[in-house]
C-alpha cells in the first residue's frame, strides 16, 4: 500500500523537537500571543525575504484579514483565479466584496496575466494570485498590470512556502501575502495556524490590531476586530518544523525528478520552467479518463487525490454570487487532475512503483 499522505509518518522525524518545545511552553505557563510566536514571526519574515509576519488563526483568516485591513468599499471587485480552493473566494465574500474569477493558463494552473487585465474594471481593486500546487505564478507581469491600475496584490501561498521566482520567496511579491499551515501544507502545524506576511509596517500593525479584537492596549478597542490569534503551542512547533522546510521543499522536488524521469506520456506532467523553483505541495497530473486511471491505481494499492473535484463555480455555496459562470479552463481541470502521491515521508522507491503502474495503464 502507498499511501497519498500519512501525517504521523511525515512528522515521525520531528516528534523528539515537538515534545521538547511542548514540554517548554506548557511549564513556561504562556500560552497565547508570547515568546514563541514572535520568534516564528520575526524567523519567518526572514525566511521570506520581508520585513513582518503576524501570526494567525488560520489559512483563511490570513486571506480575510489580507483584504479587511485595506478597508475597501463593499462591492468592489477582486480578481482571482477560477480553479482556486475554495478559501481564496470566501474571503472576498467575507469582506462584502465582488469575486471575479479569472481563467487560469491551463500549462501552469496559475492566472494568466493577459486575461487579469482584460478583467479589470473601474470597481477592480485588488488581485488575489493563488502559486497553486507549489509553482510561483507569473508575479513580475501581475505586479507590472497592478501597479499600472493602482491595484493592490494579495498572494495566497497556501501552497507554497519556500517556493522562489529567480531567487525570490513567495509571499514577498504582493502587498499583503497569506500563509496557511494546516497540517498537510509544506510547512505545517500540528493543528490551525496561519500567517500574513508584508513589507509595510503601518499594514502590519494594523494586522496585530484586527487578529486581537481590535485592540493595542487591553481591552481598549479601536476597530471590529476578530479573534485569529496564532497559539504558542502551534508556534513552537510551527518553530521546530521551519528549520526543516528546506530538506522537506528539498525531499518533494526530488521525488518529483523521479516522477518526470519515470513517467510516461499518457499523462500530462506540470511543466517546468529554470527560473522557477517549485516546491510540489501537490504533484499533479492530467489524463482524459482520470476516474478510471485513479480506481486502477487503487487497485493496486496506490492512493491518490484530486485537487479538486469540483471547480469553485459548481459549489452549491457560490450558486448566484458570481458574475459569470462561463469556465471551460477550470472544469477541463477539474474533471482531469489526479495528485500523486509526494509526502516527505515517500521514497523514489515508492515514486517509481506509482509511475509505473501510471505507465501500464497507458492513454
Ligand atoms: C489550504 C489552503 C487555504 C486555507 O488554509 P486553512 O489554513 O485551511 O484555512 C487557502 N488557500 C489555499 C490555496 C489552500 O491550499
Amino acid at each position: 500500500m502507498i499511501e497519498y499522505e500519512n501525517l504521523a509518518l511525515s512528522n515521525r522525524s520531528f516528534f523528539e523537537e515537538y515534545l521538547k518545545s511542548f514540554d517548554q511552553t506548557m511549564r513556561g505557563g504562556w500560552y497565547v500571543l508570547g515568546k514563541n510566536v514572535e520568534s516564528f514571526e520575526r524567523r519567518f519574515a526572514s525566511y521570506c525575504g520581508v520585513d513582518h509576519c503576524v501570526g494567525l488563526a488560520s489559512g483563511l483568516d490570513a486571506l480575510d484579514l489580507s483584504l479587511r485591513v485595506f478597508g475597501f468599499e463593499p462591492g468592489s471587485e477582486v480578481l482571482v483565479p477560477s480553479n482556486t480552493y475554495i478559501a481564496t473566494i470566501l474571503s472576498i465574500l467575507h469582506c462584502g466584496l465582488v469575486p471575479v474569477l479569472v481563467e487560469p493558463d491551463p500549462a501552469t494552473y496559475n492566472l494568466d496575466p493577459n486575461l487579469v487585465e482584460d478583467a479589470i474594471t473601474s470597481r477592480t481593486v485588488a488581485i488575489m494570485v493563488v502559486h497553486l500546487y507549489g509553482k510561483i505564478c507569473p508575479m513580475d507581469e501581475v505586479m507590472t498590470i497592478a501597479n499600472a491600475h493602482g491595484l493592490k496584490v494579495i498572494e495566497d501561498c497556501a501552497q507554497a512556502h519556500g517556493a522562489m521566482l529567480n531567487g525570490k520567496k513567495a509571499g514577498s511579491f504582493g502587498h499583503c501575502n497569506a500563509f496557511s499551515f494546516y497540517p498537510t501544507k509544506n510547512l505545517g502545524a500540528l493543528g490551525d495556524a496561519g500567517a500574513i506576511t508584508t513589507d509595510d509596517a503601518d499594514l502590519a500593525q494594523a494586522i496585530r490590531v484586527l487578529r486581537n479584537y481590535g485592540s493595542r492596549i487591553k481591552y481598549y478597542n479601536e476597530v471590529v476586530g476578530y479573534n485569529s490569534r496564532l497559539d504558542e503551542i502551534q508556534a513552537g512547533f510551527l518553530n521546530v518544523k521551519l528549520g526543516h522546510l528546506d530538506s522537506i521543499n528539498n525531499h518533494k522536488r526530488e521525488l518529483a525528478d523521479s516522477y518526470f524521469k519515470k513517467l510516461g506520456d499518457s499523462v500530462v506532467k506540470p511543466v517546468r520552467n529554470a527560473s522557477f523553483h517549485d516546491v510540489f505541495h501537490i504533484f499533479n497530473v492530467r489524463h482524459p479518463r482520470r476516474d478510471d486511471l485513479k480506481a486502477w491505481l487503487l487497485e493496486r494499492g496506490i492512493k491518490t487525490d484530486i485537487h479538486y473535484p469540483l471547480a469553485p463555480a459548481r459549489q452549491a455555496a457560490m450558486q448566484g454570487l458570481l458574475k459569470s459562470t462561463d469556465f471551460p479552463v477550470a472544469d477541463d481541470i477539474h474533471a482531469t487532475t489526479l495528485s500523486l502521491p509526494i509526502s516527505y515521508f515517500h521514497t523514489t522507491t515508492d515514486i517509481e512503483t506509482v509511475a509505473a503502474a501510471i505507465n501500464e495503464f497507458g492513454a
